[in-house]
C-alpha cells in the first residue's frame, strides 16, 4: 500500500529533495511506517531513508540537501520485514548504482533472491522489493543497458507491483511499470512525474497517463515510453488525458485533526455528492439502466465500503430489489452463482482496492456488467468498470473513512430510490435529500457535546457493543469499525436481536452498550434494550426523538435525540454521531486519529 513518487527534470534542481518531500506528504495515506528518497547527482547516487514520518524523516535526513535532475521518494506499509530503516525504501543493489521503489508484494522474491545469492549478490534488507535492484544488477553485468535490464527483471517478477527505478547509468530515466497496483505519470513542459495517485502530480501538471496492467517503460524529460511486458509499443500520445478536476485543499485548516475536518466537512461533501448525482445524468442513468436491467444484484465492498455496500444491499431489498452485500477479500466463492445478467456493485473509496479489484474482475470474468462507485474517476475500478458513479467527496485523508462512508451510502440511496421509477416517492426523498446540509451540520452540533460525554466513559472501558436492527445494524458495524480503527477499543457490532444468542453473556454491570434506533424495521428494539439494561449495561440510545419512548427512557442511561427525518436520509447521516463519538475517544485515550497503528488508507495488497 505503499506510495511512490518519481520525477525528471530537464535541469538541474536544487530543490528537488524538497519537491519530493512535498509529493510525499500527499501519499502519507498510503503508509507511514517509513519514508525514503533517492536521487541522482552528477553521476552519484544518495539514498535518504528512515523510519518515520515524511516530516520528521525529510528533516532528520537532510532531505533537503538534496539536488540533482532525477529523484523517486516511497513511504511504505511493510508487509516483507518490519518497518525499520534497513528495510525503508529505496532500496539499491550492491554497486549502490541503481535504486528502486515498490508497491505491492513480489510473490516469487525467494526463489530470485537465491538466484541472485548464488550469484554473489549481497542483500541487506528482509523486504521482497530489493530483488529487484539486484535482478537489474545482475542483467547489466550480463551486458544490457540500464532499460533492457530493467526490462528483463520485471519480466521476471510474479505477483502485484508498481515498481520505479533510476540508475547512475540511465541518464535522466525514470524506469516504471506496473501490474495491479497503481501508476500514474504525469506530463510538464520540461518534466515528468510518476506517482501511484494523482493527488501528487495535480499541483505540477493536469496532463497525466495512467499505466494499464502490465506496461513497462520509461520517461525522460520531453519522452515517454511504454510499451506492454508482451513488447507491443503503446502510442502514448493517444493516452494523454487532460484532468480536469482542480488540486484540492489538503490543509487541515483550523483543525487539529483530518478527522474531525472530514466529519465537519459532511455538510458540504454530501451536497457536492448529489448534485453531482442530479447533473452527471448520463453516467448516472447508464448504471441505472445496467442494474435496472439486473436479474441479480450484488455489492462488493471492503472495510467502511463493505457496510455502505450491506446497508447499500438492504435498502435496495427493502425497496424489493433483489442484492446481496459480499465483502471484497471473501466474495470469490460468492460470485461462483454470478452469471450474465447480473450485476456486480463495487464501491471503493480509492478506486484501487485490491480485493475489491479482484472481486470485480471476477465478476467480468463470469460475463456480470460492473458498476463502480468511486472517490477516483481515474483509478482502475473506475476505469474497468462499465459504468461509474463518482463521489465527488474531495481527498479524504484521515485513514478512518468518515464523509466518504456518507457519500457511498447516499449514491447508493439514490440509485435504490431512482431504480423505483415511483415520481412521487423520488420527487418527496429528493426534497429532503436537498436539505442534507443543513440537518447534517445541525446534527453535528448537537451531538458533539454528548460525544465528548461518552467518549470520556468509554475511553476506560476495554469493550463496547454497537447493537442495531435492520438499517440500525450496518450504521452500529461502521461505528463498531470507527470504534476500533482510532481509539483502539474493542468494539462489537451485533444485530440487536441476535445479541441474547451469545454476546449477552459478556454484558455485566457498566458495560457500555450502543444502541441505534433508525425509526423503519427496528421496532422490536425496545425489547433489546430493556434486556441489556436487566443486565447491568451502561446503556446509550441514538434514537429519532419520536422513538424516544418511556421504556427507551428508562432503560437507557444516556439518550442522544437525532433529528427526526426521511428514511433516505437518516441512512447517510445516523452514523455521523458515531464518528464524532470515535473521534472524542481517541482523543480522550491520547491517539492520532489520523494516523491508527497497523492501518493504512488504499489497501492495495492482499
Ligand atoms: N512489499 C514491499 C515492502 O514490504 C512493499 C509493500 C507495499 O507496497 O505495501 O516493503
Amino acid at each position: 500500500m505503499c506510495g511512490i513518487v518519481a520525477i525528471t527534470s530537464s535541469n538541474r534542481r536544487g530543490d528537488l529533495g524538497i519537491l519530493l518531500t512535498e509529493a510525499l506528504k500527499k501519499l502519507e495515506y498510503r503508509g507511514y511506517d517509513s519514508v525514503g528518497i533517492a536521487v541522482v547527482d552528477q553521476g552519484n547516487l544518495y539514498v535518504a531513508k528512515n523510519v518515520g514520518t515524511v516530516e520528521s524523516v525529510a528533516k532528520s535526513e537532510n532531505f533537503a540537501s538534496l539536488s540533482g535532475c532525477v529523484g523517486i521518494g516511497h513511504t511504505r506499509w511493510a508487509t516483507h520485514g518490519a518497518p525499520s530503516k534497513k528495510n525503508s525504501h529505496p532500496h539499491t543493489d550492491c554497486a549502490k548504482k541503481i535504486a528502486v521503489v515498490h508497491n505491492g508484494i513480489i510473490e516469487n522474491y525467494s526463489e530470485l533472491k537465491n538466484f541472485l545469492l548464488s550469484r554473489g549478490h549481497v542483500f541487506i534488507s528482509d523486504t521482497d522489493t530489493e530483488v529487484v535492484p539486484h535482478l537489474i544488477e545482475e542483467f547489466k553485468r550480463a551486458g544490457l543497458d540500464t532499460y533492457s535490464a530493467f526490462r528483463k527483471a520485471v519480466s521476471m517478477l510474479r505477483g502485484t507491483f508498481a515498481i520505479v527505478a533510476i540508475d547512475i547509468d540511465g541518464g535522466r530515466k525514470l524506469l516504471f511499470t506496473r501490474k495491479v497496483s497503481p501508476l500514474v505519470v504525469g506530463i510538464g513542459s520540461d518534466f515528468v512525474l510518476v506517482s501511484s495517485d494523482i493527488v501528487s502530480i495535480l499541483p505540477y501538471t493536469d496532463r497525466v497517463v495512467v499505466l494499464n496492467d502490465d506496461e513497462v517503460g520509461y520517461a525522460e524529460p520531453g519522452r515517454v515510453f511504454i510499451e506492454t511486458v508482451g513488447g507491443r509499443s503503446v502510442d502514448v500520445a493517444s493516452r494523454v488525458m487532460k484532468v480536469d478536476y482542480g488540486v484540492e485543499d489538503f490543509d487541515k485548516g483550523p483543525y487539529e485533526h483530518y478527522m474531525i475536518k472530514e466529519i465537519r466537512e459532511q455538510p458540504y461533501t454530501l451536497n457536492q455528492t448529489l448534485s453531482g448525482l442530479i447533473s452527471s445524468r448520463d453516467e448516472v442513468e447508464k448504471s441505472l439502466k445496467l442494474l435496472e436491467s439486473a436479474d441479480s444484484i450484488y455489492i462488493v465492498g471492503a472495510g467502511s465500503s463493505y457496510y455502505a455496500s450491506l446497508l447499500g444491499s438492504l435498502y435496495f431489498r427493502y425497496l424489493g430489489f433483489r442484492a446481496q452485500a459480499l465483502v471484497s477479500s471473501e466474495a470469490t466463492p460468492y460470485l461462483r452463482g454470478v452469471r450474465p445478467g447480473d450485476v456486480v456493485v463495487v464501491v471503493s473509496q480509492s478506486g484501487e482496492t485490491i480485493d475489491t479489484l479482484l472481486a470485480m474482475r471476477e465478476s467480468a470474468k463470469r460475463g456480470a456488467r460492473v458498476v463502480a462507485i468511486v472517490n477516483n474517476p481515474l483509478s482502475t475500478i473506475a476505469r474497468e468498470s462499465d459504468a461509474y458513479v463518482y463521489m465527488k467527496s474531495g481527498p479524504e485523508i484521515c485513514v478512518a473513512a468518515t464523509k466518504t462512508f456518507t457519500s457511498q451510502v447516499l449514491v447508493l440511496s439514490y440509485l435504490g430510490l431512482a431504480m423505483t421509477r415511483d415520481s412521487h416517492r423520488i420527487e418527496a426523498s429528493l426534497r429532503a435529500l436537498r436539505r442534507l446540509p443543513e440537518i447534517t451540520a445541525s446534527m453535528i452540533s448537537s451531538t458533539e457535546n454528548a460525544a465528548r460525554k461518552v467518549a470520556k466513559k468509554i475511553s476506560t472501558e476495554h469493550s463496547v457493543y454497537y447493537l442495531g436492527r435492520a438499517f440500525g445494524y450496518p450504521i452500529s458495524a461502521e461505528a463498531a469499525l470507527k470504534m476500533k480503527e482510532v481509539a483502539y477499543v474493542h468494539a462489537e457490532a451485533y444485530p440487536a436481536g441476535e445479541s441474547k444468542h451469545g454476546p449477552i453473556a459478556l454484558v455485566a454491570s457498566g458495560f457500555p452498550v450502543v444502541f441505534t434506533i433508525v425509526g423503519e424495521l427496528d421496532e422490536l428494539i425496545e425489547g433489546n434494550i430493556e434486556e441489556m439494561k436487566a443486565r447491568g449495561a451502561y446503556v446509550i440510545t441514538y434514537a429519532p426523538s419520536d422513538r424516544i419512548t418511556s421504556t427507551v427512557e428508562r432503560n437507557s442511561d444516556l439518550v442522544i435525540p437525532l433529528p427526526q427525518v426521511l428514511l433516505e436520509v437518516s441512512l447517510v447521516t445516523y452514523v455521523i454521531p458515531h464518528q464524532l463519538l470515535a473521534y472524542y475517544t481517541s482523543i480522550e485515550r491520547g491517539y492520532n486519529p489520523d494516523r491508527p497503528r497497523n492501518l493504512a488508507k488504499t489497501v492495495t495488497v492482499f
